[in-house]
């Protein structure tokens, strides 16, 4: 490590977080990790890695056991929600394809997977668990933390990567800008031999009805399980605190009545009455204040359904490591803050606006406008490989101020 070493505090141990320490630790450079939960555990929830991240992790090293924790999905398939016809159907793992548009693999991993991944190759001495930020005090060349648990610490640069509901983000805003999107989900994990009406349940496959769709994608290194998150319209006013609510056992299975059999058998599989209120952040005009800056979800929590909001929280790690790595303790940060900020703001902008547009068109009613919907997911890599083909070390040499 570099001596004299910046002190970087990042708040967060989600996906963003830990791939930032591993960025930094790549480049010489050290950073604590405070997380508020006493234990990196998620029960229940998976993601799907894209190329735009998976290129970043390969660089690490880190493919090889990601991969033993995943499923590449056969196909990425459109159906309607009633008789489950095949709208739309692209090759992923089938034929090399998604490997050779993109040049990096496509996953579906639990999201404990990843984490385990992740924490296990960063130092686990420098993971402070149980610290949930509660304030942060701005000083001349560093900035204080205070914790709820009483502990106090001192960094030249803070990340906020605490996710949606951001603390660090309050502070460099001075707002709550973390909106309800009026759309909620259902989330669940299921072994595939229990969902004997689901067809080709290695496929990622997006079930597209009026007001919902359900989503899934096959886990685990050999396909075993079957992770899906179930989005429907509402409720209109979020009343709760948190993002996510307890609701009667009945009402998830009930949202998808009259859907091709293997909808209802996947939610009725997963036993879960959780409600997620789906949120995303209004766009932010500064991702930072001073010493401090936000990325991940705190920066542009948007919402899952071009599967991007954790991806897109990897690519800002890694262009963020980039533009620290060479600081040094009482240097001015406003130029690289602000070239992070141009950079990811405009990327990331774009793919919460598309992640917007899509919600709206998967839960059209059967009639003209959805067929024009159909026609548009038939053109999915036209249309939306620009989301996967990103490459953070490229644009970063791209936004690079030419030298003098
Ligand atoms: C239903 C659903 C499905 C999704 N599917 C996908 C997908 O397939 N692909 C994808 O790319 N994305 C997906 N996402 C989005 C993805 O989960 C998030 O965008 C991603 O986890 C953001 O990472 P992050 O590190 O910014 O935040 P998080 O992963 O939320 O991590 C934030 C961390 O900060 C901690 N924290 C919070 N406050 C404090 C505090 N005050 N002090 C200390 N620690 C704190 C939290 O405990 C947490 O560990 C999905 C989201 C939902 C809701």
């Amino acid at each position: 490590m570099r001596d004299p070493d910046l002190r970087i505090a990042i708040v967060g141990a989600g996906i963003g977080g830990l791939s930032l320490a591993l960025a930094l630790r790549e480049r010489g450079v050290r950073a604590e990790v405070f997380e508020q939960a006493a234990q990196l555990t998620e029960i229940g929830a998976a993601i799907a890695l894209s190329a735009n991240a998976t290129r970043e992790y390969a660089r690490l090293g880190l493919l090889g056991e990601l991969a033993a924790a995943s499923t590449t999905p056969t196909e990425l398939v459109y159906r309607h929600w009633q008789d489950g016809s095949r709208i739309a159907a692209h090759p992923v793992a089938e034929g090399g394809a998604y490997v050779d548009r993109f040049g990096a693999p496509y996953f579906g991993i639990h999201r404990a997977d990843l984490q385990k991944t992740l924490s296990g190759a960063f130092d686990a001495e420098h993971l402070h668990l149980g610290c949930r930020l509660t304030d942060l005090v701005p000083e001349r060349d560093s900035v204080v933390l205070e914790f709820a648990n009483g502990r106090v610490e001192r960094a030249d640069v803070v990340v906020g990567a605490d996710g949606v509901r951001s603390t660090v983000r309050r502070w460099v805003t001075g707002a709550d800008d973390a909106v309800y999107s009026g759309t909620s989900a259902f989330r669940g994990i299921v072994p595939t031999e229990n969902l004997p009406s689901l067809p080709d349940p290695h496929a990622i496959q997006f079930w597209m009805g009026p007001d919902a769709h359900l989503l899934h994608y096959a886990i685990g290194g050999a396909g075993e399980l079957v992770n899906f998150f179930a989005v429907v319209e509402g409720p209109p006013i979020w009343l709760h605190d948190g993002t996510v609510a307890e609701v009667h056992e009945d009402v998830p299975v009930a949202s998808f009545r009259g859907w091709h059999p293997a909808v209802p058998e996947m939610i009725r599989a997963a036993e879960s009455p959780v409600r997620w209120g789906l949120f995303t952040v209004r766009p932010l005009l500064r991702w930072y204040r001073g010493r401090v800056v936000v990325l991940g979800d705190a920066a542009h929590g948007m919402l899952p359904h071009q599967g991007q909001g954790a991806n897109t929280s990897i690519e800002d790690a890694f262009a963020l490591a980039a533009l620290v790595a060479d600081a040094r303790p009482g240097d001015d940060l406003e130029p690289a803050f602000s070239r992070y900020q141009t950079l990811r703001r405009a990327r990331t902008r774009a793919v919460q606006r598309s992640s917007w547009v899509t919600s709206s068109l998967l839960h059209l009613p059967d009639g003209p406008a959805a067929r024009m919907r159909d026609a548009k997911v038939a053109r999915f890599p036209e249309d939306f490989g620009w989301i996967h083909e990103y490459d953070v070390q490229r644009a970063l040499q791209a936004s690079a101020p030419a030298s003098r």
